[in-house]
C-alpha cells in the first residue's frame, strides 16, 4: 500500500473530519501511545514497535510535533518497526515515505482542494485551520498540483516556486 492510500484508509476509519487533524486521538484509535520525552537528543520524534508506543520531543513547536506525531504513524502503519535511533537522512526511503503519509493525513487531500478552489481559503488561513508549517503547507500544495498565485504573498509565491523547482 502506498503512503497516500494507507494515510486516507486511516483517516476513514479513526479521523472525526473536525479541523484540525488530531493525530494523538488517531494514535489512540491505532492503540499507539504517545508520550513526550526529554530523551531524543536531536531526534523530533521516535516509535517503538514493541511498546506500541511514540516519543516525542517536548521543546519543539506544536505544529512540528503535530508532525512528528503523525510521521512516526507514519512509520508504524506502513510495518517499518522500530525506528532507528539515530538520525536518518530525509532522503531515505522510510522516512519519505513516512512524510508523505504524515502530510496526507494532516492535510486530507479533498478537504485541500475543497476549502482552496470551493471557498478560495487564503495560505495563512490555511496554515492555521490544519495547524501545520507555513513549509509543510507549501509542499502539500506544490504536491496537489495548487499553484498559489497571490501578488499581494510574493514571498509565498518564491517559497512555493523553490519548492516546485526542487521536485
Ligand atoms: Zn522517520
Amino acid at each position: 500500500m502506498t503512503p497516500v492510500d494507507a494515510a486516507n484508509q486511516v483517516l476513514g476509519q479513526f479521523w472525526d473530519l473536525c479541523l484540525p487533524v488530531d493525530p494523538i486521538a488517531i494514535a489512540g484509535g491505532l492503540g499507539i501511545k504517545v508520550y513526550y520525552s526529554n530523551d531524543l537528543k536531536e531526534l523530533s520524534g521516535f516509535y517503538d514497535d514493541e511498546e506500541k508506543e511514540i516519543l516525542i520531543h517536548p521543546n519543539e513547536s506544536s505544529q512540528r510535533q503535530r508532525f512528528s506525531i503523525a510521521h512516526e504513524l507514519g512509520h508504524c502503519v506502513l510495518g517499518h518497526g522500530t525506528s532507528p535511533r539515530k538520525k536518518h537522512s530525509p532522503a531515505e526511503f522510510k522516512e519519505r515515505a513516512a512524510n508523505i503519509f504524515a502530510a496526507s493525513l494532516l492535510m486530507p487531500a479533498i478537504t485541500v482542494r475543497t476549502l482552496v478552489e470551493q471557498r478560495g481559503m487564503m495560505f495563512s488561513e490555511l496554515c492555521r485551520t490544519f495547524d501545520v508549517s507555513e513549509q509543510a503547507m507549501a509542499i502539500r500544495l506544490s504536491e496537489l498540483g495548487i499553484i498559489w498565485v497571490n501578488p499581494k504573498r510574493l514571498e509565498m509565491h518564491c517559497l512555493l516556486r523553490q519548492t516546485i523547482r526542487r521536485q
